[in-house]
């Protein structure tokens, strides 16, 4: 099934464009570990969940080979926890490449084991880096201690070496309000690209604040929709301005745009290293993973799984996102919610007009 593109002017009268899901595109996000040297407030890695082991070099070549198509464009994503503290992962960039990967590396920033030494600009898409603010006062508290000073190093590094350099900012309540001081930071240190992610109450964070609320006196992390519509698109067209190709979730979606599930209409896996492989990652919480590797090889799991949740229709769209966090969705005194959410891999994408 092909989505085409909706090109149009969202709420704040910018021009944003949707991405519809691509016929023949697949994204593969692979966790090679899930341990990481940071322990950011909003982490997502759930070790309850996915272990604590990482994927020994043998299963990182062979896993890899599961998911190889060269008939159709793959992204590859390696993630962790923190994916360069896998003694193995400049070998999996090098076999990721020659099975015809598109290649991206998620870091927090630090590049353990001499990545800019062992991996060559040329093997990579991009690097990608997390920053959650553009100083070290919003960013720290968030990230850790030292953490600004040490990613935004890393990253001048590499686009001195010449590595496409991204970096993902993840919207709480934390840092909205300074989302808009990131684009002169972006241009100085000359990032390519910008995504702009929206906190999802995953892993840690829903460990906190689902079960007990924020703590006193603090403000949950996710952010309104108003607030969100009124702060990112803006920073995302000055950010297009300056040249950096900017992508952020859809989230809402506006009246008469059609609700599709990525689990229905896309192609995405999520490999954890013990194994599990998610379809959606608004499951990954749950043992609930419609895929696993066993011996070397991709099967289906067993059970009630999140494939048969896909195919349920309701007026909130995204049925994983009312079952499990149905606090976002707004009702009018008919009942009926006022805004459809949007599949949370649905992106919009700003880009300078030539
Ligand atoms: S969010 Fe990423 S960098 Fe932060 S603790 Fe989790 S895995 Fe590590
Ligand atoms: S986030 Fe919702 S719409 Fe997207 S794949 Fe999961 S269930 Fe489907």
């Amino acid at each position: 099934m092909d989505t085409a593109a909706v090109l149009g002017i969202d709420d704040m009268g910018h021009r944003a464009r949707t991405v519809g899901f691509q016929t023949g595109e697949r994204n593969v996000f692979f966790h090679v570990l899930t341990a990481c040297n940071l322990s950011c407030k909003h982490c997502y890695i759930n070790p309850a969940q996915h272990g604590s082991r990482r994927v020994s070099r043998e299963e990182m070549g062979g896993w890899l080979e599961l998911f190889a198509d060269k008939q159709k464009k793959t992204n590859l994503i390696f993630l962790g926890g923190e994916p360069s503290l896998h003694p193995d992962l400049a070998y999996g960039i090098a076999r990721a490449r020659e099975l015809g990967f598109t290649v991206t590396v998620d870091s927090n920033g630090y590049l353990f084991h001499d990545f800019l030494e062992r991996v060559r600009p040329e093997q990579l898409d991009y690097l990608s880096f997390s920053l959650d603010g553009p100083d070290s006062e919003i960013n720290d508290p968030i990230r850790g201690e030292g953490v600004f000073a040490v990613c935004t190093g890393n990253m001048r590094r590499a686009v001195e070496l010449g590595f496409n350099v991204s970096v993902i900012y993840t919207v709480s309540s934390k840092n909205i309000d300074h989302l808009d001081r990131m684009v002169p930071l972006l241009v100085d240190i000359g990032v390519k690209r910008f995504f702009i992610q929206v906190i999802g109450l995953r892993g840690k964070s829903a460990g906190s604040e689902r079960q007990s609320g924020p703590a006193a006196g603090e403000e949950p992390l996710q952010v309104s929709r108003e607030r969100w519509l009124s702060v990112v698109p803006g920073v995302a067209e000055a950010a297009a301005e300056r040249g950096i190709h900017v992508t952020y979730p859809k989230v809402f979606l506006d009246a008469g745009e059609k609700f599709e599930c990525a689990g229905l209409v896309a192609e995405n896996y999520f490999i954890f290293p013990n194994g599990r492989v998610y379809r959606c990652p608004l499951c990954e919480d749950h043992p609930i993973n419609s895929l696993r590797i066993e011996d070397g090889r991709l099967v289906a799991a067993p059970g009630l799984t999140e494939g048969n949740f896909f195919s349920l229709t309701i007026p909130e769209g995204c049925v994983m996102n009312k079952l499990l966090q149905p606090d976002t969705i707004a009702y009018d005194r008919q009942g009926r919610p006022e805004f459809k959410i949007s599949c949370c891999l649905l992106k919009q994408e700003v880009k300078r007009q030539l």
